[in-house]
């Protein structure tokens, strides 16, 4: 599904941001950018929890400017607050099928399969307080793959992970998103995690998002923004042979 900013600005007080790009469908986005620079409000505006102040936001040419976020075909990840906390693992997860848990002999099969593709059979009928904070997100993860949505919107879910098991999860993600043909935005701080999934990357500096660039090219040849913001992340140059 592609998703078109036409002309789009979002405004807080003392804050505003511009986008005026298409994304297409089936590929994987990463929006990048410092802390502050409306990377989670971009996202919030698509899944619907930001008003927006002025132009359209288009969902496969449809203008899905004032829909209702419960309509939109979009599948969130958070950094925190994915589950239920008086809900087990398995119910967590069904929630994606059914949001009244009224499950069938089907879906109870799919529920199932969904926590075997994150490995986490074993732990259907724990609490999330029992889990792991990466199991945590995988249950998320199964829950997202279930809702099988054209759009996969992530806001930093695997921030809080370490490295092995950051690209672990980014594995899955891209598995689920390629096998259900969606169209994944990430957004991350990281460039590391946008050079890791993101075919292309859409940088944030100054009120602008910037229109998507081929995430390698951008890395190799990057504008000035982006040095300013690579030089107060990293002391060494980026490139994928330090991922
Ligand atoms: P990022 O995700 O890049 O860190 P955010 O999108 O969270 O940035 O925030 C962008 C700007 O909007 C920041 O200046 C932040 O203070 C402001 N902001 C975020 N959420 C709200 C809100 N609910 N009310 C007012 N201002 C907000």
């Amino acid at each position: 599904m592609s998703i078109a900013f036409d002309n789009l600005t979002l405004r807080y007080e003392g804050f505003h941001l511009t986008a005026n790009f298409v994304l297409e469908p089936q590929k994987k986005y990463a929006i990048l950018g410092p802390s502050g620079c409306g990377k989670s409000t971009l996202l919030a505006a698509i899944a619907g929890f930001m008003d927006i102040d002025q132009g359209r936001i288009l969902l496969d040419g449809l203008d899905i400017t004032n829909l209702p976020p419960a309509q939109r075909p979009v599948s969130l990840l958070f950094q925190d607050h994915n589950l239920f906390p008086h809900m087990t693992v398995m119910n967590n997860v069904a929630l994606g099928l059914k949001p009244d848990l009224k499950l069938t002999a089907k879906d109870t099969t799919a529920v199932h399969q969904a926590l075997k593709y994150v490995d986490l059979t074993d732990q259907a009928i724990k609490f999330p307080s029992e889990l792991s904070g990466g199991q945590q997100q995988r249950v998320a993860i199964a829950r997202a793959l279930l809702r099988d949505k054209p759009l996969m919107l992530l806001d930093e879910p695997f921030a809080a992970l370490g490295p092995a098991l950051k690209h672990e999860m980014l594995d899955i993600v891209a598995q689920i998103v390629d096998r259900a043909h969606s169209t994944l935005v990430l957004v991350t701080h990281d460039p590391k995690d946008a050079l890791y999934i993101a075919d292309e990357t859409i940088f944030i500096a100054n009120g602008k998002a910037y229109p998507p660039i081929n995430t390698k090219a951008l890395f190799e040849n990057p504008p000035q923004a982006l040095q300013d913001y690579l030089g107060e992340t990293s002391a060494k140059p980026i490139s994928l042979n330090n991922l």
